[in-house]
């Protein structure tokens, strides 16, 4: 930052840099004027979607040594047209938090604290519970012998964030193994 001198009095600059209304670059410190958009130190530039909410934004990734360092709406999204809301605007928080969760945590029954899970031993667990839910609470009949074949004991509920193809499959899976309750988020 160069000493300061009266020639660089915003007043002068205005009038110097022909900015007589002062909303231009003669009103800019010089620390701003040092600044540059993250965006412009990217290597490259991946298109994706927004992954909060079931509007699925397109976004443009913007990625620098393989670290993603800003995220911003896309032009070419047929239907977000460049837009994101603030959520959207910060998800590259979602990425970069040091407080972001990255493993599998569990708390057992009666348990105080977080235990870390490998995901295989996390799957296993999942499935074993499933399983053994579908097998305990099936119905085959109702009590006058009409069939059923049900489960009353799983129910799913989506989140916002899942697409259309994710909620599509979980629909699939879950009415394929006798679910009834099958609801999202969105539609609460
Ligand atoms: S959270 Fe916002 S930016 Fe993201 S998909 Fe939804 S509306 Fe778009």
């Amino acid at each position: 930052m160069g000493l300061p001198t009266p020639l660089n009095w915003p007043v002068l600059r205005q009038l110097r840099d022909g900015d007589a209304l002062g909303r231009g670059r003669a009103v800019t410190s010089e620390t701003t004027r040092s600044w540059t958009p993250r965006t412009s130190e990217a290597d490259r530039v991946v298109q994706s979607v927004c992954p909060y909410c079931a509007v699925g934004c397109g976004q443009k990734i913007f990625v620098k040594d393989d670290k993603v360092v800003q995220i911003e709406g896309d032009p070419d999204s047929p239907h977000s047209r460049g837009r994101l809301c603030p959520k959207g605007s910060a998800s590259e928080q979602l990425v970069n938090s040091p407080t972001r969760v990255t493993e599998v945590l569990y708390r057992r029954p009666g348990g105080t604290e977080w235990e870390k899970l490998d995901r295989e031993t996390a799957l296993e667990m999942i499935v074993d519970r499933f399983l053994d839910t579908r097998r305990r609470t099936w119905q085959e009949q109702d009590e006058k012998g009409r069939r059923l074949g049900r489960t009353m004991g799983i129910a799913a509920l989506g989140g916002a964030t899942l697409d259309n193809e994710e909620n599509y499959l979980i629909k699939k899976l879950f009415t394929a193994a006798g679910a009834v309750q099958i609801e999202n988020q969105a539609r609460i």
